[in-house]
């Protein structure tokens, strides 16, 4: 039986044990960087098949290494995230939350799964290909600093440095079945924006004895939207969103400060940099100009997200093998962020997308809802894919 054969013929023999598994990790979610029984049960999975590991690492994570002939010859490496969120399910399904309050509404139990199912079919062919597979089971995604950042900072991409890494994610707006990719930037850096003005509250009836910081936060929000639209590079995606501002006067009251909070997202770290100076400072000087103060704080969240082309299309090209031309669609940008994001800049990444829609049976749910749900039809995908596109890698040409 061609290699090829052999993976899908595994994923469909161990479909039950993919679902199982899934549905074990969907009622027993853990917020971010508590993903003990997590881990706990992704290690029993793990040596129940004889595949040895590295544990704890960064706290909650969970490195794997299949070695196949050769196996210092190449390394590559396949990412999982392990966490859920703080939302409080509302689907009405057999293997629903049982941790009142956490779900796992991101499809991380699905990553996990899909990890363990690709790892137990790379085990079985360890035979057929030369080099190393490095499974990275990750915490906290969902959370600064990302678990991402902390694997890596513990060495995960080191000895040896894997010659790529990939790792997939969920997408409602994709039905199962089909998978998507997108080459080069694909998901946005992401920092979160505190701006406190401060001026001299008063009667608003002598607005001569006071020095409004309403007024003051209002240019600074309209001038601010200058640097997306006169200082971006039209070829450089860039957001700036404020959703909060809070000036707690009243009609007749100047209050002393006023604060707003927001979101810069783009996907360049040059001008990433750049336009938080460029922020910074008109804000600042605005204020200024108009008699005020402005405290401008950055908080730094995940770096934009860069597909490498060269692996992107491999990978690609290997779905398109497993899954028939017409079932690997192209990805729009998305200027979400992601924590797979740090490994993109340290070696060459693909982060592509496992359809998980089902129109038909009522899953269309976005991602960080209280009705998240999947096709698990896409269980066997997730899994037998991210193996083949691993052998692929790893194949003797
Ligand atoms: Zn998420
Ligand atoms: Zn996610």
């Amino acid at each position: 039986m061609e290699l090829l054969e052999r993976v899908k013929v595994l994923a469909a023999q161990w479909e039950q044990d993919l679902i199982a598994n899934r549905r074990h990790l969907h009622a027993n979610p853990e917020l971010s960087f508590q993903e003990y029984q997590t881990a706990a049960f992704i290690q029993e999975r793990l040596k129940s098949w004889g595949i040895s590991f590295q544990a704890p690492v960064a706290g909650t994570g969970i490195v794997g290494t299949i070695a196949g002939k050769n196996p210092q010859k190449k390394v590559f490496a396949l990412r999982a995230d392990m966490d859920a969120l703080p939302i409080l399910e509302a689907n009405d399904v057999s293997y629903k939350s049982k941790n009142d309050g956490v779900m796992h509404a991101c499809g991380h139990d699905v990553h996990t799964t899909s990890l363990l199912g690709a790892a137990r079919i790379l085990h079985e062919l360890r035979d057929s290909f030369e080099g190393s597979v490095r499974l990275i089971f990750q915490p906290g995604e969902e959370l600064l600093p990302g678990g991402a950042s902390l694997m890596i900072k513990e060495g995960v991409l080191k000895n040896p440095e894997p010659a790529g890494i990939v790792g997939q994610h969920v997408m409602p707006l994709i039905p199962a079945g089909k998978v998507g990719f997108r080459e080069g930037m694909y998901m946005a850096s992401t920092d979160e924006l505190y701006v406190t003005v401060k001026g001299k509250g008063g009667h608003a009836a002598m607005p001569e004895q006071n020095i409004d910081p309403v007024l003051i936060t209002a240019h600074i929000i309209v001038a601010l939207q200058q640097i997306v639209s006169r200082v971006a590079s039209p070829k450089v995606p860039t957001v700036l969103s404020f959703g909060k501002i809070i000036a707690n006067g009243a009609t007749n009251v100047i209050p002393n400060e006023v604060h707003i909070e927001g979101t810069f997202r783009t996907m360049d770290e040059a001008w990433r940099a750049e336009a938080h100076k460029r922020m910074k400072k008109m804000a600042e000087c605005i204020a200024e100009g108009m008699g005020g103060e402005c405290d401008f704080d950055i908080q730094k969240g995940y770096p934009y997200l860069e597909n490498d082309p060269g692996l992107t299309q491999q990978a690609r090209a290997a779905a398109v093998e497993y899954l028939g031309a017409e079932n690997v669609v192209d990805l729009d940008l998305w200027m979400a962020a992601e924590d797979f994001s740090y490994y993109s800049h340290e070696v060459d990444s693909c982060f592509y997308r496992l359809g998980t829609r089902n129109e038909e049976r009522g899953i269309t749910s976005s991602v960080h809802t209280p009705t998240f749900d999947i096709d698990e039809t896409a269980l066997p995908i997730g899994a037998g894919l991210m193996a083949w596109i691993a052998l692929k890698q790893l194949e003797v040409k």
